[in-house]
């Protein structure tokens, strides 16, 4: 019963901030929300800023502060720099996650939708090139879950970055080493890509991806049984994707509920994650969690 095991702790992280809130009103005017994968995502390295907001006197930064593992930290994060507050869109809590039931077989389910009937969306954000001083920013001052899908090749150069970002609500998934087309590639070139790639994101962030979205969304069989062979639940495509700015549909005008957005780490990427929230938000659906409605195959085998 691993929703009902999340929810439970979920219940119990808000709980302990609302606690939290009440003793320390220096938080100030922010509504605050921990990330939805509070607690189920453990942060190897706590970070070396990590303090009690009563022990840092007031806080000049307009962010809420960050919750890692039931830890409470002050963010000293410098001013938005070419974007306002005010531009991220608002949203409520999710609702409780729907895991779905992972199909039987040795191959992984591939998704572009997630079968759901709350009213949520997925944001994705892929490969991890451009590692932009206004992502924790804007990640802090959106509070939504995110799944990032990182190339390690693309990444080795700043691990800490994307470490710093968990803190705000992201979760690592796997997304192979060096980002070749896997379709058609041989049984040993995409093990080492898809096992390896994920060995090395569990070695860097303390925690083994479970999910997989291969390069260019293209797969064979082969991907989505070595996938599988290598532990992982899922591997994921996309229905909208959002590139300068601009969102994309694959059906109609608007996200759907279930629906997989896929943003990058591009030059645009201020523009694009505001335009993601802004079409979650108008389409009255919620940004979720990815990992909280795919079930870990090892609690549900
Ligand atoms: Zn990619």
């Amino acid at each position: 019963m691993p929703g009902v095991f999340k929810l439970t702790r979920r219940r119990i992280v808000f709980g302990a901030i609302g606690a939290v809130l009440v003793l320390v009103p220096a938080v100030g005017g922010w509504a605050m929300r921990p990330p939805a994968s509070a607690g189920a995502v453990p942060s190897v390295t706590p970070s070396p800023a990590a303090t009690f907001p009563g022990t840092v006197g007031p806080s000049t930064s307009p962010y809420p502060i960050a919750v890692t593992s039931g830890m409470i930290s002050a963010t000293p994060l410098p001013p938005p720099i070419g974007w306002k507050l005010s531009d991220v869109p608002v949203f409520g809590p999710p609702p409780p996650p729907e895991p779905i039931v992972l199909p039987p077989g040795d191959e992984v389910p591939y998704l572009s939708r997630v079968p759901v009937t709350q009213p949520v969306a997925f944001l994705t954000i892929d490969d991890g090139l451009l590692k932009n001083p206004e992502v924790p920013k804007l990640f802090a001052a959106a509070k939504i879950p995110v799944t990032l899908f990182l190339t390690t090749d693309t990444i080795q150069d700043d691990i800490p970055f994307f470490d710093n970002l968990r803190k705000y609500g992201a979760v690592i998934e796997s997304h192979t080493i060096s980002h070749p087309e896997l379709a058609g590639r041989s049984d040993n070139f995409q093990r080492r890509q898809i096992c390896e790639g994920t060995d090395r994101l569990a070695k860097w962030y303390g925690r083994r991806p479970v999910l997989f979205r291969p390069p260019f969304g293209d797969k064979d069989h082969t991907t989505l049984r070595i996938a599988h062979e290598c532990g992982l639940t899922a591997a994921f495509m996309w229905k909208e994707t959002v590139h300068k700015g601009i969102v994309r549909y694959q059906e109609g005008h608007s996200v759907q509920p279930g629906d997989i957005i896929l943003m990058h780490f591009r030059p645009a990427f201020v523009k694009d994650f505001l335009a993601a929230l802004r079409a979650i938000h108008q389409a009255g659906l919620t940004p979720a969690l990815l990992e909280d409605y795919v079930p870990d195959r090892l609690t549900t085998r």
